[in-house]
């Protein structure tokens, strides 16, 4: 048997197991359904080996090489478009089908050209190395700036590069005199074993790319209020948790935002429109907020504001966001108000502490009238503190 019958039989397998390592990914997450393109990608890429081993096991010969050489520069070209496709951006049809026309003329015209000159090994990669290249670009200007994507532009410029130093190698070690001796020669192993590598490299960088958009997209999931899309209770805890962290370079406030008499919309219009209003006062507290600030939905028709802020500006922030959504109207009928009860972090206060003194004062607001905002300060917190009941515990005998 061929030395490199062996390495060409181990790529097929290699690309057969990622066809079905893509459909399946496809399958199981319906988010990058489009992993299917990457499939389609390794199905050509399938083709090169097959040829040789049909070569090997008697084929037509120049059948065979025209399938190996076009499928594989397909494959390539079908990466770079899967590639753009994944990221959604528009893939570089014009730049992908010059190179398969012009790859496919040059085939056919070259067919029986010298294998062994020089001009012939250094054309027949250069169409693979443009693929390549089309890989990088597609990536370099349709994928985010990440690791992930930077390396993966890495390996596809060193596959380009790979394919210009076979051309080299191919000249030094002779790819056999006839297509049916190239199984035999050392090149072919060398061939095989280094586009396979690469083949493995890039299929792997692209799954892991994959796997990190099903990641990021649950955590997104988890952390945002599906009817409003904003941040939910669980992204405020954490960013409570964060501030607290770093409160002595800057301060940190936090207003509770009650929509006042909403289910009054709920009992007139409906629920659907309760959930409008709803996700209008979401949209309003995003175009309102600070820079250094964010918003987040509590639950119910309580929002949260997280302000980077000492009490005097974000009693400021509070009230000019209370104005703001009082501008929102049902129908032009019905005001859209809410009452706000913001609280300052004291030295040695807890998250949850400076919570329960914000909706405290919620509540004076909202028992002084609604549409207003109350400021938790510690003369208020005194007074309400003297006013409330002490507990005492009794001893039981
Ligand atoms: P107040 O001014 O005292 O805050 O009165 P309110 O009517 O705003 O407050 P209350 O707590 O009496 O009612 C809140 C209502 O919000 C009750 C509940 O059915 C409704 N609600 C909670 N979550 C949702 C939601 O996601 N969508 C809709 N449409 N209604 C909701
Ligand atoms: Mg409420
Ligand atoms: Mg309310």
């Amino acid at each position: 048997m061929p030395q490199a019958i062996l390495p060409i039989l181990t790529n097929m397998l290699v690309a057969v197991m990622f066809i079905g390592a893509f459909l399946v990914t496809a399958h199981t997450y319906p988010m990058v359904r489009r992993a299917r393109w990457f499939a389609l990608a390794f199905a050509f890429g399938v083709l090169d080996p097959l040829a040789n081993l049909c070569i090997w096991l008697g084929g037509n010969v120049a059948v065979m090489q025209t399938v190996g050489f076009v499928g594989f520069l397909t494959a390539l070209v079908t990466m770079a478009l899967a590639l753009s496709h994944y990221h959604r951006r528009s893939p570089m049809w014009a730049c992908a089908a010059a190179i398969l026309v012009g790859g496919c003329i040059w085939r056919i015209a070259t067919i029986d050209a010298p294998r062994g000159a020089i001009w012939y090994q250094l054309s027949f990669q250069s169409w693979f190395a443009l693929g390549s290249v089309l890989c990088a670009v597609a990536l370099r200007r349709h994928a985010p700036p990440s690791l992930l994507n930077r390396c993966l532009v890495s390996v596809f410029i060193v596959t380009a590069l790979h394919f210009w130093a076979k051309a080299a190698f191919a000249f030094a070690l002779g790819t056999g005199a006839t297509e049916e001796d190239f199984a035999g020669t050392i090149y072919a192993v060398i061939s095989q074993a280094s586009s396979g590598l690469l083949m493995i490299a890039a299929g792997l960088l692209v799954i892991a790319s994959f796997l990190h958009s099903v990641v990021r997209a649950t955590q997104t999931e988890a952390l945002s209020d599906p009817l409003t899309g904003l941040p939910n209770r669980r992204a405020l805890d954490r960013w409570l948790d964060v501030a607290q962290g770093d409160v002595m370079q800057h301060p940190l406030s936090v207003a509770i935002i009650d929509v006042d008499h909403f289910k009054r919309f709920n009992d007139r219009f409906g629920h659907a429109v309760g959930d409008e209003v709803l996700r209008e006062v979401a949209a309003c507290l995003e175009r309102n907020r600070p820079p250094a600030g964010r918003a987040a939905r509590l639950g119910g028709e309580e929002f949260v504001l997280l302000l980077r802020m000492d009490r005097r500006t974000a009693s400021v922030v509070c009230e000019n966001m209370r104005l703001a959504i009082a501008q929102l109207t049902y129908k032009d009928t019905d005001p859209i108000t809410v009452s706000i009860g913001m609280a300052t972090l004291e030295m040695g206060e807890s998250t949850s502490e400076l919570l329960r003194r914000a909706d405290r004062a919620l509540y004076r607001a909202k028992a002084a009238g609604r549409d207003r905002c109350a400021i938790a300060t510690l003369e208020d917190e005194a007074a309400s503190s003297a006013a409330r009941p002490a507990l005492k515990l009794v001893a039981r005998h």
